[in-house]
């Protein structure tokens, strides 16, 4: 078995050996891992950077087929693409992008039919796509308002509603899967930490909580599991104010009691076990990945 290596491994350097503002390149799987999700077609939303190409790419490493769904430029989801696949590893999934705008109904009908074409089926939804608008309140913009809610909750809802109705149609596949479908919800730590000057995100994800669990009651009777991944701090454009240099960075671990920022393979090999039948019996959950941020840090000298 070979390890890929046009990409770093970070073995040599630990993650919290990196340089504040350096946006490290995804670390590829190794070709090692075991294809726990072999014949299965995930679909992973806002693909093309950041925590969702993290994710691509290891449930392809874990054997399964991905739809890379992005909004962006074209090339960064082909290089997604390219990165998830090219080293040809017999195990290893196909990926395919799709564009599409999640909080767009229209388009996120397109972007299912898209995924059952061309891989016959639909088994996992990551619902990852998402962005920030942040003002204080008394300017936040209806615009601002509407535009984080529209893709970080109701982008969600459109995504959750088609997973489920194919989860539904097919049922279970014996032999691939205990379960009928697997939904994984990118949430947030500020599903539960209030967030000043960011009411819009807060509130959005606030609104993933209840909207998976309620989802994970309503349809666990089909056998179909329905989770949230809250990050804490994880290293990606979203949040490059917050470590792009070396103050930020160190006003940043004042948030984070294990003292080092989140990488997107952090949330990544969650992600993987999690879609996987190693966590059958979890459903409805909120698993945070953050170094402690959700442990009032401001307590860590006994308050
Ligand atoms: P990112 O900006 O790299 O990724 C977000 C992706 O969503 C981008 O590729 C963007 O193009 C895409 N997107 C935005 N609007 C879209 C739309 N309408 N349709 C389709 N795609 C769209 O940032 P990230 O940190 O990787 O964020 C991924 C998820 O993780 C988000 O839901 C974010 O809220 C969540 N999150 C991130 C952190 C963090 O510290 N980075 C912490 C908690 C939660």
């Amino acid at each position: 078995m070979t390890t890929m290596t046009r990409f770093p491994v970070m073995s040599s350097r630990t993650i919290s050996e990196l340089m504040p503002g350096e946006l490290p390149e995804v670390v590829m799987p190794s070709c090692e891992s075991r294809p726990i999700l072999r014949g299965q077609t995930a679909v992973v939303t806002g693909a093309s950077s950041g925590i969702g190409r993290g994710i691509a790419a290891s449930l392809c490493a874990a054997g399964a087929n991905v739809v890379v769904n992005y909004i962006g430029s074209d090339s960064a989801a082909d290089e997604v693409v390219h990165e998830a696949t090219h080293c040809g590893c017999a195990h290893r999934g196909r990926a395919i992008s799709v564009k599409g705008d999640v909080s767009d109904e229209e388009q996120v009908s397109a972007l299912f039919r898209r995924a059952i074409e061309a891989f016959g089926t639909v088994d996992i939804l990551v619902n990852n796509a998402g962005l920030q608008q942040d003002a204080p309140l008394e300017s936040m913009t209806l615009a601002q308002w509407r535009k984080v809610i529209d893709v970080n909750l109701t982008g969600q809802f459109l995504c959750a509603r088609e997973a489920v109705r194919e989860f539904k149609r097919r049922g279970v596949r014996a032999g691939v899967s205990c379960s009928a479908g697997k939904i994984v919800c990118v949430s947030s730590v500020h599903e539960v930490i209030p967030w000043a000057g960011h009411v819009n995100y807060a509130a959005s994800k606030g609104g993933v909580m209840l909207m998976m669990k309620s989802i994970a009651q309503e349809v666990a009777p089909w056998r179909i599991r329905v989770n949230s991944i809250c990050p804490g701090a994880i290293r990606t454009p979203i949040n490059r104010g917050a470590w792009e240099t070396a103050e930020a960075y160190q006003d940043l671990m004042r948030l984070i009691p294990y003292k080092r920022i989140g990488e997107p393979e952090d949330i990544a090999r969650l992600a993987v076990w999690l879609c996987s039948d190693e966590a059958d019996y979890i459903t409805g959950a909120s698993l945070f990945v953050d170094g402690g941020m959700t442990l009032y840090p401001g307590f860590e000298a006994g308050g």
